[in-house]
């Protein structure tokens, strides 16, 4: 029996009734039950219904509290509030994750990482939604979808399949920059603390006389850049599945917080008209030599969740929370998830998920948006549902946060083809040329660890991708996988590397 000398609050009902004993309500010491137990019933029926969705990527996930602090002046860049002034402060929460694993899946895991940060600003929540890459695998929004089927599991075997992975790799040569990063040093995190993270698209920045630039957000890891060997996360990984969960949150009950540097590249028109990729393409980065990096300010995590489902799990993350003076740019890819991510969390979660103390704005919130699942009607109340009206009190659009026009020019509407007139090599070349030559076979041998699985065809397609960003790295992962490139280059040999 519990103590009651204890002095703890009397254990309730949901609705609030006090319960008087923890035990089965039956006919007899021996049962049946009765159905009056609603005590009972109550529980079995809240515990049935316990889980949400799982997202689809992104699905394992670790989070905290913090703050965020102005550093450097970049009031020429953007009119966003939160950045008016150096010294000012705002409460953030990020969440990181791991992309392709499932809910129980291991933390220690070769996959790019999620670093989705949300800003409670005072002119509403700026959600800055990025992995731990500065680029991504497609650039198309129609390939996301394949690409994702392709990282998960197979339909029959349910197993992860390498040839799924590298067939869709091997016909999608954008990807190669990204797929150099994943099999990298880089590839398999030691912690989260020890990432840097990246807005990866680039976005735009609008100033208070109405001009606009584009930019990169990069956040480095104060930290330092640490990573696994393989062997070192197969041991972890057997010792250990929530590896990176455990050591973000022991630093922060400990009071070692951990901190990011906050930095933007910023790009001009002009500059974008004459830059040598396209400045939205999502495969591609700005060398830093051309668009150094400009400090923004401090992000520091020092506050754990109280309840990991109600902070965790429900925080919804939308790349569309965007705040006056922070927009998007033409990128396809950021187009699409400026829908989709809402969208995701309408199912996930549900229509009024920003209403959850999370997701919550901290500033006024105001809008015509009505009802559905879970609303409380804290912020209208008895307030009008339509627009416009002659109410006194009711909120009206404001002129004074209108952004600058876009100028498309002669844009012609069209389904281009996302592969042609790319230069999809060059990047991901000058990343390899970067490696020492340990790096540069520890890369090849992971590779080959993988494409050796898929189908010979696949594996002779991708080593094309290789050679074409750098002959060495196509010689290498050759050697690795056992085939005699040389003999392959002969007349008439079966499969031709031309
Ligand atoms: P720079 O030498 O100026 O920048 C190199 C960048 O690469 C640094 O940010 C560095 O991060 C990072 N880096 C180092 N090793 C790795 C690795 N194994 N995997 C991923 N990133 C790594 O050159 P460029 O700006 O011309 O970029 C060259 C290549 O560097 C790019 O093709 C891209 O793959 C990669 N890169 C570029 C970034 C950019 O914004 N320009 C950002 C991140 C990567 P750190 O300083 O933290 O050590």
């Amino acid at each position: 029996m519990p103590d009651n000398s204890k002095k703890c609050p009397v254990l309730t009902t949901a609705d609030g009734a006090p319960i008087a004993r923890q035990q089965a309500l039956t006919a007899g010491p021996r049962g049946p039950l009765l159905m009056q137990d609603v005590q009972l019933l109550e529980q079995m029926q809240h515990f049935n219904r316990e889980r949400i969705p799982e997202r689809v990527v992104h699905a394992k996930g670790s989070a905290a509290h913090g703050t965020f602090t102005v550093t450097n002046d970049v009031t020429k860049y953007t009119k966003a509030a939160f950045l008016s002034k150096v010294g000012k402060k705002t409460d953030v929460f990020l969440r990181f994750s791991t992309v392709a694993g499932e809910r129980g899946a291991a933390d220690a895991e070769r996959d790019v990482r999620g670093f989705a940060l949300k800003f409670y600003t005072e002119e509403g929540n700026w959600d800055m939604v990025g992995n731990n890459t500065p680029v991504f695998f497609v650039r198309d929004p129609y390939k996301f979808q394949m690409f994702i089927h392709t990282q998960k599991r197979d339909p029959k075997s349910n197993l992860r399949d390498m040839d799924m992975q590298w067939d869709f790799w091997s016909q999608c040569p954008e990807s190669l920059h990204q797929v150099t990063i994943l099999f990298s040093d880089r590839g398999l995190p030691a912690s989260y603390r020890n990432i840097n993270g990246y807005g990866s698209h680039t976005y735009s920045l609008i100033n208070d006389k109405g001009e606009r630039v584009w930019c990169k957000f990069h956040f480095k890891t104060k930290q330092g850049i640490k990573n696994l060997m393989d062997d070192e996360a197969a041991a972890l990984v057997g010792a250990d599945r929530e590896s990176h969960q455990r050591d973000l949150f022991e630093a922060i009950e400990k009071g070692d917080y951990p901190q990011w540097r906050f930095c933007i590249q910023v790009m001009t028109q002009k500059q974008a008209e004459s830059f040598k990729w396209n400045p939205f393409d999502l495969t591609k980065v700005w060398p830093h030599a051309d668009f150094p990096l400009i400090e923004v300010g401090t992000l520091e995590l020092n506050r754990n969740p109280e309840n990991y489902h109600a902070e965790v799990e429900q925080s919804s993350f939308s790349p569309s929370a965007l705040v006056p003076g922070i927009g998007p740019s033409p990128d396809k890819m950021l187009q699409a998830r400026l829908m989709s991510y809402a969208d995701a969390h309408r199912h996930r979660v549900g229509n009024n998920f920003q209403q959850l103390p999370v997701n919550k704005p901290r500033c006024p919130v105001m809008h015509y948006q009505r009802d559905g699942h879970m609303a409380t009607a804290a912020d209208y109340g008895a307030k009008p549902n339509y627009w416009p009206n002659t109410r006194e009190g009711a909120p009206m659009p404001d002129e004074r946060y209108s952004d600058p026009a876009w100028d498309l020019g002669q844009a012609v509407v069209d389904r281009f083809d996302s592969t042609v007139d790319h230069d999809d090599y060059t990047q991901a070349g000058n990343l390899y040329r970067m490696f020492d030559d340990d790096h540069r076979d520890r890369l090849a041998t992971r590779i080959a660890g993988v494409l050796g699985q898929a189908r010979n065809e696949v594996q002779m397609l991708q080593l094309c991708h290789f050679f074409r960003a750098d002959e060495d790295y196509g010689r290498r992962v050759a050697t690795k996988l056992g085939i005699d490139v040389d003999a392959l280059m002969q007349p008439g040999a079966k499969h031709s590397m031309a």
